[in-house]
């Protein structure tokens, strides 16, 4: 797509600091770290969201994502990883070209995801819900 950030990426036409490269996949750092060393793993064609990637690819991106993973523990001593990948304006996406995001995290980083779990009304509430999904399922 000839307006999207990270197909420029992946056509070299804007600069980025690539630490993986495959036939499909791109893997390179973030230009805005949630904390220091977070990467992006992106398909090279683009695809998005993720409802609308081949389960292949989607499983090649996440495989990539592993190895990340395990690099920045062996490599920058992180001591944990987030990994994670938003769909849509209403979750936190905005760069609408499928990615994975692999954050390094170290006991002493200072990020906090702000995680504010909700309750349900009642267990009758929680069933209806769960009834609406896995009838889609
Ligand atoms: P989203 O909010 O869509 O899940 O995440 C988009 C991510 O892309 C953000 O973490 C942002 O910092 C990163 N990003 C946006 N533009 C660029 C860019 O031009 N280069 C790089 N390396 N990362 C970018
Ligand atoms: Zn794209």
């Amino acid at each position: 797509m000839s307006d999207c950030i990270f197909c420029k990426i992946v056509e070299k036409q804007i600069p980025a600091t690539v630490i993986y490269e495959d036939d499909e996949v791109l893997a390179f750092m973030d230009i805005g770290p949630i904390v220091k060393g977070h990467a992006l793993v992106i398909p090279k064609r683009h695809c998005d969201p993720v409802t609308e990637t081949p389960d292949e690819l989607l499983a090649k991106l996440h495989i990539v994502a592993k190895r990340i993973a395990e690099a920045q523990m062996n490599g920058l001593g992180a001591d944990g990883v987030n990994i994670m990948q938003n769909n849509g304006a209403a979750a936190g996406q905005e760069v609408p070209h499928i990615h994975v995001h692999v954050i390094p995290r170290f006991s002493d980083d200072g990020h906090h995801w702000n995680w504010n779990p909700k309750t349900y009304d009642d267990f009758d509430e929680m069933n209806a819900l769960a009834a609406q999904i896995q009838n889609h399922l």
